[in-house]
């Protein structure tokens, strides 16, 4: 068995994993916007009470663990996590902290590769040579296959498809810039517009959301909210298109539970307009089949097999 942590910039998930990428066991906590004051202790906390309850769940103990593996947002490298923004974290060796508590091999890695690799390996992005991942959630990570491989670059991670550039002088992004594709187009930040326009508390979860969205569909500042919200996820997924013209596009994170207020809307919206160069190749868009459970599950995989999956 193995362990798999995912990080979010809203949650933490730890699950038992299988060598089959079944999930045994899963516990998850939410995090708040105090979690982040002094978010390496607080993580590394909450990280060990879920690992012991995950282990419970099913009775077993550290000494039945093969591996833990960890995805988390934001730049990773050598086992430490060199920025992530939406947690607050900055040069944060993860790993040498989880080493002190437990005697098993750790790696880390980050989210959206994870994601992209558990569906590579069991779910719908299976069998396919050129395809691109995006997990949509608190932030928005990417990843992107091909000729069957995953692209990394030797000298940094990379492919921070959240942070192009969408809107010249638009909306703060969390990196400092203005107008990310991620300022636009994450849940988390769909979150703060809809909070922010309905004149409601600052804070609102992902099930208020969608209620919100979903019982009020005739209300026209929704409205407006969500035509907003699909014309420029409709820019920035054009914009993966033309460069990468993949022949799916799988989408992870928590916009999977919004498949029938957003992504319909925008495949529609896509097809309608100018923004895809070759209108051969327009790929299908799919919702993760692992959906918010791929970055547990890809934790658990170890890139040097990579090669094997495809
Ligand atoms: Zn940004």
């Amino acid at each position: 068995m193995k362990i798999g942590i995912d990080m979010g910039g809203s949650h933490i998930g730890v699950g038992l994993v299988n060598d089959m990428g079944d999930i045994l066991a899963k516990r998850e906590v939410n995090l708040e916007s105090n979690d982040k004051i002094d978010a390496n202790n607080t993580i590394i906390s909450y990280i060990n009470k879920l690992i012991g309850r995950v282990l419970e769940a099913k009775d077993a103990s550290i000494d039945d663990i093969e591996l833990i593996g960890i995805a988390s947002p934001g730049v990773i490298k050598k086992g430490i996590i060199v920025k992530a923004d939406n947690l607050n974290l900055n040069k944060f060796n993860i790993v040498g902290e989880l080493k002190k508590k437990y005697n098993v091999p750790i790696y880390l890695d980050n989210d959206a590769k994870c994601a992209a690799i558990a569906e590579k390996e069991y779910g719908n992005l299976k069998g396919y040579v050129d395809s691109v991942f995006l997990c949509i959630g608190t932030g928005i990570g990417g990843a992107v296959f091909w000729d069957g491989h995953l692209l990394e670059s030797a000298r940094t991670p990379g492919f921070e498809l959240g942070h192009m550039t969408i809107d010249i002088g638009g909306r703060k992004c969390s990196c400092g810039n203005n107008g990310c594709f991620e300022a636009y187009s994450s849940i988390g930040n769909l979150r703060k517009i809809v909070a922010e326009r309905m004149g409601l508390e600052k804070e609102i979860t992902g099930k208020q959301l969608a209620d919100i969205l979903r019982n009020n569909s005739k209300n026209i500042i929704i409205g407006n909210v969500l035509d907003e919200y699909i014309r420029h996820f409709a820019v920035g997924l054009a914009n993966i298109i033309n460069i990468f013209e993949p022949e799916i596009i799988v989408l992870g994170g928590s916009i999977v539970y919004y498949e029938d207020i957003i992504v319909d809307k925008t495949r529609e919206y896509l097809r309608k307009s100018n923004l895809i160069y070759n209108t051969d190749i327009f790929p299908k868009i799919s919702m993760a089949k692992l959906k918010n459970d791929a970055g547990i599950v890809g934790a658990t995989i170890i890139r040097k097999n990579l090669n094997k999956l495809t």
